[in-house]
């Protein structure tokens, strides 16, 4: 057992209000909302991490709600219903998200984003165009315009794609820094008087009696009033009865390629590849619909098969007969389960969980964190 001083005991770990675990952009947007509304309450942020090391710091950074064939697979596995309540909780956390940093401050550059349509896919003009109309009648309520989609095939040359019949454009969707906007928000909290304890894993939590008690991996007891735990893959460690499973997303980035043809973030096939301008670099993620069971983990690893998969795609249809480097290779973990929307509430008394963010969570959480400060009414 760790040894405290009393200094230590009166500061650092002194009693708090709210305990929040996980300081990925979740526990990080709940932070900003429950000091926004509870400016006097004691909040502390702990994170197993050195640095946030979930999904926040290593996603593709996209801003975006979702592309018209993922949309579409969407309604159809979740509901009509429930797809768009989760378009436009993404889309208004895309604006927070503007309304709260500077564009420089987090790297947000509004290229547009598109969505490839392959001629392996075989999906007829005819039937695109019916969903396109489709989504954009429904949305049109959330983005404020009746062409939130178009086709934009003219588009597929001076790009340079191969094998691609047909590109659709969203002209709301945007790229960003995850890792700056991380930082930008740690920044924040913190200026709103919120600690921040690295590298210390939450091993496992009490709360039959007031205060609520949490083992760390240091040997350190904390304890507050109130629990929110913000692990989103990772949810199962400390909730073991949660709908969360691990889901490894795997990316590459290429070496610069001058004169590369396109800036954007592009979407193929229902979203399980991905791929956007990085300046001159091409940043392409995804492929684990070839490999679900492997990636069905929390291991933060690259393999050889999903990386193979990403490169034949960066080849064959991205940049064809162009000869390029990879400078960058890592994983990060998403939390999927079997319904697409967040789980939001409360577990017991003065415990609450915000997690299962999927794989779009850049613009879900500043919403969730939102919703969670409403709720943990103290
Ligand atoms: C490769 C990849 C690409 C993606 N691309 C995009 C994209 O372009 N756009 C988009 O919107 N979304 C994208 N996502 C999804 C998005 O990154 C996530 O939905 C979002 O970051 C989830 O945030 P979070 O705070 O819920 O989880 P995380 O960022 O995973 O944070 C959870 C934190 O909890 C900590 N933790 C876990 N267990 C404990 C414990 N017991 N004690 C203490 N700390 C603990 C972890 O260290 C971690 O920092 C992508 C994800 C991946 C993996």
């Amino acid at each position: 057992m760790h040894q405290l001083s009393i200094w230590e005991t009166q500061s650092f770990f002194r009693h708090r209000d709210i305990i929040i675990v996980g300081s990925g952009f979740v526990g990080l947007w709940s932070a900003y909302h429950l000091k926004k509304r509870y400016p006097r309450k004691k909040i502390l942020m702990v994170d197993g991490g050195l640095i946030p090391t979930g999904a926040s710091t290593r996603n593709a950074g996209f801003a975006c709600f979702g592309s018209v064939t993922e949309l579409i697979a969407d309604t159809l596995h979740h509901g009509e219903e429930q797809t768009l309540e989760i378009v436009e909780m993404r889309f208004r956390g895309l604006e927070k998200i503007n309304e709260t940093f500077s564009n420089k401050q987090i790297g947000f550059e509004s290229f547009g984003g598109y969505e490839l349509i392959s001629d392996s896919q075989q999906i007829e003009l005819g039937v695109l165009r019916s969903n396109i109309d489709y989504l954009n009648r429904k949305l049109r309520k959330i983005v404020g315009t009746p062409k939130a989609f178009r086709l934009h095939d003219s588009a597929i040359k001076a790009f340079g794609f191969a094998g691609v019949s047909h590109l659709i454009e969203n002209k709301f969707e945007a790229q960003l820094h995850p890792g700056r906007l991380c930082q930008a928000l740690l920044k924040k909290v913190q200026s709103m008087g919120v600690t921040v304890l690295s590298s210390t894993t939450i091993k496992n939590f009490t709360h039959t009696d007031q205060p609520i008690r949490l083992e760390t991996s240091r040997g350190i007891t904390l304890n507050s009033d109130q629990l929110l735990i913000c692990t989103n893959a990772f949810a199962r460690e400390l909730l073991p009865e949660l709908d969360v499973e691990p889901a490894r997303g795997q990316v590459l980035v290429t070496s610069p390629i001058p004169g590369l043809r396109f800036r954007g973030t592009f979407h193929f096939d229902e979203g399980f590849y991905y791929f956007r301008n990085l300046g001159e670099r091409v940043l392409l993620g995804g492929a684990r619909n070839k490999a679900f069971q492997e990636e069905h983990t929390a291991t933060m690893e690259t393999t050889d098969l999903i990386q193979g998969e990403l490169e034949k795609f960066l080849r064959e249809t991205i940049i064809p007969g162009a000869s390029v480097g990879i400078d960058y290779r890592w994983s990060g973990i998403m939390g999927m389960g079997g319904a697409k929307m967040p789980i939001v509430r409360q577990i017991a008394p003065g415990i609450f969980c915000a997690v299962r963010m999927s794989g779009m969570g850049v613009a879900l959480a500043p919403v969730i964190g939102e919703q969670i400060a409403k709720m943990m009414k103290t």
